[in-house]
């Protein structure tokens, strides 16, 4: 069976360019291994990847991703948890600096809770993994409360994306590292249809764009 001919293409290109231009910063990487600052929590999705929005070179940022950017809180039961592993390595080890949780607009995961998908397979797995989402929806309010389905979900994205810095502090590693001021927490949005970026500002309680001003001159350019 034929290796994907686009990934063989998409390999060559990366081979031409950035492997051979940065050549020097791989090898220093394999020898010295990776000290990312940034862990980056973020969805599957294939329109929101971490190290494209954030223009990360490599062994810049550690990426976990899940359906729907989601933490579930700490539960030493002795389960296989990916995400629990991810950050263990990523506080214990790695030391990051910053945690980041990326939500996102339109996001599958988020309208699949919203309108109780029927199960995609007998296992349910993406229903039963949404269930995290059940206290953020019990905290914004049924449904008819907003003005539209979609603000419904956008309104979900946004809190669910805070709601996880809750369950990250559930974490004692976390805990103590924050409490310390080693390791800062963040939630952050991306809208996929405008490419703007949004990060909570927990003094004011609400999301405020990143470099907004850079993301208005863009769209303020006539586009050719
Ligand atoms: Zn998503």
């Amino acid at each position: 069976m034929p290796f994907p001919h686009r990934l063989v293409e998409g390999y060559r290109q990366f081979a031409d360019g950035r492997l051979r231009h940065e050549q020097g910063r791989y090898r220093e990487l394999a020898e010295a291994g990776q000290s990312p600052e940034v862990m980056v929590i973020g969805c599957c999705d294939s329109r929101v990847s971490p190290e494209v929005i954030f223009d990360a070179d490599p062994g810049e940022l550690f990426v976990v991703r899940n359906v729907a950017n989601l933490v579930p809180p700490y539960t030493p039961d002795g389960a296989q948890r990916a995400v629990s592993a991810a950050l263990e390595f990523a506080v214990m080890q790695l030391k990051v600096k910053h945690i980041v949780v990326l939500g996102h607009g339109r996001c599958g995961g988020v309208r699949a809770f919203a309108e109780r998908d029927e199960p995609l397979s007998p296992g349910d797995f993406i229903g039963k993994w949404m269930e995290l989402l059940a206290p953020v929806a019990a905290a914004i309010g049924p449904r008819s409360r907003h003005a539209s389905l979609e603000e419904y979900l956008s309104r979900l994205e946004y809190e669910a994306a805070v709601h996880m810095l809750g369950n990250l502090m559930s974490f004692p590693c976390v805990r103590i590292l924050v409490e310390k001021k080693r390791l800062q927490l963040h939630a952050a949005h991306f809208d996929v249809g405008t490419g703007l970026l949004s990060a909570f500002d927990p003094a004011a309680k609400k999301f405020a764009s990143v470099a907004g001003a850079d993301h208005a001159l863009l769209f303020a350019q006539p586009r050719v």
